[in-house]
């Protein structure tokens, strides 16, 4: 079989960019790689048969620079444009702009995306197909009274969901009607701040789901196979940890129902290419649609494993118009595989705060039934301005205990250094009596699951005592030490570790490198213990640093849209409150 093109453009950095790059290696592609100025050196664009230089660090400057990429794509001559996941992948203007450039976009045609995108328009979709939401509205928001309504018919919690939403964000619990106002107004403002669109809807907010998704393939001869599940339950900010497949505990009947129904999904938004239709599972018996994903998933080389099709291989072959090459019968899964995912954040006491910076040192896992997909090698920097997904480490077994054994001896081979990582949390969760048992589900990590307060994040450095503590979802609250309030991974910053007593004043210093979102004080204010200094956003995660000292506000050292660096002071605390400074 000949090759589906002779040159394809990665429009996308790290592990995806990689991961796609190898399978246009094996197929005989030229491929080009682009990169923003931090990325110029980056893995991706080693391995790449060609380089062009987007410009800017962050992602809207680089990655998202529609403009930048459409230059690259005329001057390499590329047929072909694999989006990766995130950034353009769902973006069905970008999708429209391309293909009117001559270029193929590997995915969905841009009318399926924008149902898809849209996750009311999706849910109207899936149930014109006959495939039922997880109870809630298919209409736009435009009163808390609404949420309060839904709420007391269905019962709480509730979920306001944005309708743009997506990487886990824009999700907000509503517990009860008297918080239904406050989070109504939030969510709205929250949404259109992060995904430029306000529109809200209301859903029910299912208190102990498992998180199973569908995996589909598409051709552009009317051909639709689903290729089996996977269960991505272990979560946190709902987003995920840990993947397998198959599912466990899932029976072959639900299997097939489900497969079914998300084929009827995908035909229904007139689907061509890889796609993942993700249910809420609530075990024993019901499933409701979540939403369509409609790129290649982190998390497909489960499937990889477990079906034996290189599904970046397909969605080329496919994008070229290349009819399936098996049917439904043919599609059969062996065996159990499982993917964590490594991220470069410190899940100390369940925290999981970014920790960007440089990998000094990088040992991958081999052997037997291991596959090591990362985005890094020793001496890359895991810079601060896209997710922290450093890698992902995937095993297959014969059976899921097999598979478990496996990763467990592949997270004790894998030695990421210099940077803090998940594979603590990782280890303890496949360690855990209620993951082995199936018990858990997308509340699990973060309701029932603990991890200790200090885990040793990183093998290059012992660990001191945690400098950070977290009131809630992505809060940091700096604390009081040596006379200076720090807060930060512990890991990659030693040798300071003060025993002197407190000091009179306090210092406000960024835990990683990142960008400032917004100050919250002014020079002159009297702040209490636990007040926010201002919001810091690293790796597409916001933590607001607060004080751990009562005080006044001596000097604020940065400004809203400011790059800092890990350590830099951000704000000063004088003398103030001198009873609170006995604390
Ligand atoms: P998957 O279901 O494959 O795990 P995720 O929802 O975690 O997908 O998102 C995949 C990638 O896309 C991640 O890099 C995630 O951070 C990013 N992403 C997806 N949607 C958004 C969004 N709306 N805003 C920011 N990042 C997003
Ligand atoms: P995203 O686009 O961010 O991936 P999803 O709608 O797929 O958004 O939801 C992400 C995760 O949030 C799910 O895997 C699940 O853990 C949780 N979640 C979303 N909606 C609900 C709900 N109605 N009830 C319970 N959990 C939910
Ligand atoms: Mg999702």
């Amino acid at each position: 079989m000949g090759k589906p093109f002779a040159k394809v453009l990665i429009a996308n950095r790290g592990e995806i960019a990689v991961r796609v790059i190898r399978a246009c290696q094996e197929l005989g592609i030229t491929t080009v790689a682009v990169h923003s100025e931090v990325d110029a050196d980056a893995l991706h664009v080693r391995l790449a048969d060609e380089r062009y230089a987007l410009g800017g660090q962050t992602a809207a400057e680089s990655y998202l620079n529609t403009e930048a990429v459409l230059d690259v794509l005329a001057r390499s001559g590329a047929e072909a444009l694999h989006p990766g996941y995130g950034f353009f992948s769902e973006n069905a203007e970008f999708a429209r702009a391309i293909t009117a450039a001559g270029v193929v976009f590997i995915g969905p045609p841009p009318e399926a995306i924008a149902i898809m995108g849209d996750k009311l328009s999706a849910r109207v979709a899936a149930e014109k197909a006959g495939v039922a939401g997880v109870p809630g509205t298919t209409d736009v928001l435009t009163s808390a009274g609404q949420v309060v309504a839904f709420g007391e018919e269905y019962g709480w919690p509730v979920a306001i969901k944005a309708a743009f939403g997506g990487g886990g964000r824009g999700i907000r619990v509503v517990r009860s009607a008297d918080e239904a106002p406050a989070a109504f107004e939030s969510a709205r403002s929250e949404a259109l701040a992060g995904f430029g669109r306000a529109e809200c809807y209301v859903e029910k907010y299912l208190t102990w789901p498992r998180h199973v998704e569908m995996q589909i393939l598409a051709d552009s001869h009317g051909n639709c196979l689903w290729l089996g599940e996977r269960d991505c339950s272990a979560q946190r900010r709902h987003q995920k940890l840990v993947e397998e497949a198959p599912a466990p505990a899932f029976p072959d009947d639900l299997r097939r129902a489900m497969g079914e129904a998300a084929v009827r999904v995908a035909r229904a938004c007139g689907y061509v290419n890889a796609g993942t239709v993700e249910f809420l599972y609530d075990p024993p018996g019901d499933f409701w649609f979540l939403e369509m994903n409609t790129r290649l998933q982190v998390e497909h080389p489960v499937t990889e494993l477990t079906t034996g099709i290189d599904l970046v291989v397909e969605q080329l072959r496919v994008a070229a118009g290349e009819p399936l090459r098996l049917t439904q019968d043919e599609v059969a899964c062996r065996g159990h595989a499982i993917e964590c995912r490594i991220n470069a954040e410190d899940p100390s006491g369940g925290r999981f705060l970014p920790s960007p910076g440089t990998i000094t040192g990088l040992v991958a896992a081999g052997g037997p039934g291991v596959r090591w997909d990362a985005g890094y090698q020793a001496g890359d920097e895991v810079p601060p301005f896209y997710d922290n997904l450093v890698g992902k480490l995937v095993v297959c077994g014969a059976d899921r205990a097999t598979a478990i054994a496996r990763m467990v001896r592949a997270l004790g081979e894998t030695k990421i250094h210099g940077i803090a990582t998940t594979i603590p949390a990782h280890l303890a969760i496949l360690g855990h009596a209620d993951f082995l048992a199936a018990r858990h589900s997308t509340r699990w990590v973060e309701e029932v699951f603990t991890l200790p307060e200090v885990v040793e994040t990183t093998s290059d450095v012992p660990g001191p005592a945690r400098e950070v503590q977290v009131g809630g979802r992505w809060y940091t609250v700096p604390r009081l030490e040596g006379g200076v309030l720090r807060s930060g991974p512990p890991s990659r910053r030693r040798g300071t570790k003060s025993t002197g007593s407190r000091g009179s004043s306090g210092t406000v210093i960024s835990p990683m490198q990142g960008r400032i979102v917004t100050v919250l004080v002014e020079v002159g204010d009297r702040v209490a213990v636990d007040h926010p200094v201002c919001v810091i956003e690293a790796m597409k995660m916001e933590s607001t640093l607060t004080t751990e000292r009562a005080g006044t506000v001596l000097e604020v050292a940065v400004t809203a849209g400011q790059a800092v660096r890990a350590d830099q002071v951000v704000v000063l605390i004088g003398d103030g409150d001198t009873t609170e400074e006995a604390r």
